[in-house]
Order: C-alpha cells, then sequence, then structure tokens
C-alpha cells in the first residue's frame, strides 16, 4: 500500500497533492517501526507502551487489527455493566445489506439512509419495526466486492440488544420497504451470551476484511470512506468512548523495564534498547541511528512516564 501511494504520487500532476500523497507513503511503511514494550516483571505482563502508528486504520492492517481490539474491548465493559443492570437482555447479531452497485460512495449513502430509517422507528410516532426490540445496538458499515457481481457489496452487522427475539422474517419485509432494493437480511442469537465477544470481533473486523481488497479498491474505498463515521451505536450501548491511543493500557503502581524495539527491512525487529528502575538511561545493545524524530517520540513517551514514576 505504501508503494501504491508512492506511485499515486508520483503520477499526479498537483505538487501540494504529490507531497500529500508521498507523505503518505512514508506513513505507512514506517507504521510499527518502532515498539516500547513495558515488562511489569513482579506480575509477569508485558504491554505494548508506545509505537509509530500510521493511524490509517482503513489502509493499514496493524492498526486497524489495533482500533478493532480497542472497540471490542470498550464495548464488552460497557455490556458487563448493561446485563449487569439488565439480566434478561440478550444479545443478537444482525446483518443487514444492499443491492451491490459499481459506485461506492453511492451505494454508501444508500445503506446509510436506509439504516438511519429504520432505527428512526423507534422514536417516530405511529412507527414500529424489529429495531424496536433493540435496547442497544452497535453496528459498523463493511464493505468488499460481490462474489459473482464484481460490484461493490455494502452491508451493516450490528449486535443488538433485545429482551423478545428480533424476527428476521419481519425485519426483511420492513427493509424491502425501506431500501427499495434488498430484502437480504440475517439475524443470528448468541447461543452462548457469554461469548458476545465473537459477535463484537465480527462487528469490528470491518476494516481488516479491507485491506483484503486489491490496492486500488482499498485506495479507492479509502478516498471515498475517510472521515466518515463508519461505527455507531444507540440505546444503553450510547456514549462508549473508545481509547484513540493504539498502545495497551498501562498497568499503575508497578515496577517496569522498557524495551525498544525498532523494525529493519531484511531483518526484522531487533531490541534497540533497555531502561529500567536501576540503569535510567538508554542503552544501546546495537549500534543504530538516534537521530530520527519517531525515535525521539517513542523514547520521549518512556522517559515522561519514567519521570512521573520517579516524582511518584
Ligand atoms: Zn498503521
Amino acid at each position: 500500500m505504501s508503494d501504491y501511494a508512492m506511485s499515486m504520487a508520483d503520477a499526479s500532476a498537483l505538487a501540494s497533492q504529490r507531497d500529500d500523497l508521498a507523505k503518505m507513503s512514508v506513513k505507512l511503511r514506517t507504521c510499527g517501526n518502532y515498539l516500547l514494550f513495558r515488562d511489569y516483571y513482579t506480575v509477569g505482563k508485558v504491554r505494548l507502551h508506545a509505537a509509530s502508528f500510521c493511524k490509517k486504520h482503513l489502509l493499514c492492517p496493524l492498526c486497524a487489527i489495533r482500533r478493532g481490539a480497542k472497540m471490542v474491548k470498550a464495548y464488552m465493559d460497557r455490556l458487563l455493566v448493561i446485563q449487569a443492570a439488565n439480566p434478561s437482555l440478550k444479545a443478537y447479531l444482525v446483518t443487514l445489506t444492499v443491492k451491490d452497485g459499481p459506485d461506492l460512495g453511492e451505494r454508501f449513502q444508500h445503506l446509510y439512509r436506509a439504516v438511519q430509517k429504520l432505527h428512526k422507528t423507534r422514536s417516530g410516532a405511529r412507527q414500529h419495526s424489529e429495531a424496536c426490540k433493540a435496547a442497544a445496538a452497535v453496528w459498523s458499515y463493511e464493505f468488499k466486492r460481490g462474489k459473482n457481481s464484481g460490484d461493490w457489496h455494502p452491508h451493516v452487522h450490528a449486535v443488538w440488544l433485545c429482551d423478545d427475539a428480533p424476527d428476521a422474517v419481519q425485519l426483511s419485509g420492513e427493509w424491502q420497504r425501506i431500501t427499495g432494493d434488498s430484502f437480504i437480511v440475517d439475524v443470528t442469537p448468541f447461543h452462548d451470551q457469554d461469548d458476545v465477544v465473537s459477535g463484537f470481533l465480527e462487528v469490528f473486523k470491518y476494516a481488516v476484511k479491507f485491506s483484503d481488497l486489491p490496492l486500488v479498491d482499498n485506495w479507492d474505498g479509502y478516498q471515498t470512506l475517510a472521515g466518515k463515521r463508519l461505527v455507531a451505536s444507540f440505546g444503553l450501548f450510547r456514549g462508549v468512548v473508545v481509547p484513540t491511543d493504539l498502545a495497551d493500557e498501562p498497568l499503575d503502581d508497578l515496577p517496569y523495564v522498557d524495551m525498544l524495539y525498532r523494525f529493519i527491512y531484511g531483518a526484522g525487529y531487533s531490541l534497540l534498547g533497555i531502561e529500567s528502575g536501576e540503569a535510567r538511561t538508554w542503552r544501546e545493545t546495537a549500534p543504530a541511528p538516534v537521530d530520527k524524530p519517531v525515535l525521539r517520540q517513542v523514547a520521549a513517551c518512556a522517559n515522561r512516564h519514567m519521570k512521573a514514576w520517579q516524582r511518584a
């Protein structure tokens, strides 16, 4: 993808666009090149404390998978709170699709509006749909190429929490009336309600699948969908805060050792330095350039935490 972005930069006639594309290419190429792991050795736990992420989750599988994991964690935490207060709510995986089409932007708008209409029946006077049974929902938009048509195949994966099971036949009819072009829906109850995490993985994996597309499709998809809200929620799932930081959450008040790894093309990752509470300077374990801005950024983060720890 980095090479593809660079080839787009080379082909661009506009100087400003060329610069942006070249920057994007470098960002993608260097994503994950520096990883700072924190070893909380007294409890045997290692956390990814900081890293050089590109944060282009529609183009980068590493950032997509980290972001997906953050979302699963945030919504699982909320689910535990919801289910403790409402033990009768059960989780269902609901999939809604619209007809395949050649224009991704147009298909996205169509699907987006149809989903809004369906959800609006929850509050509209004299309106009803199967969505009224959901006390909470979180959903995401996913795009791939249709198996037979080769056109864009947009769909929505959702987790609904309901007292009464949503009726797939009813929902299909309602969906047909709203979309005008599709009756294809799916409702799957989670037989093991404790294993809702698999449903959340289905909902939040969209970006990972995105990266399975051919580069040109992935790139076009990014151009069309960047900045759009592809994950949303209603009801009891409203207001879940997903951390934007893609690193792990640190463990508080425990001693640790920091380990900085650097990736080199052709050689893989190597340990660049170790810093512990006793030896408070970076100890180079291999000769490496230390003037890279990103290394400074990662090291600065580690030093900030180190200073806070020293003050404490
Ligand atoms: Zn990335």
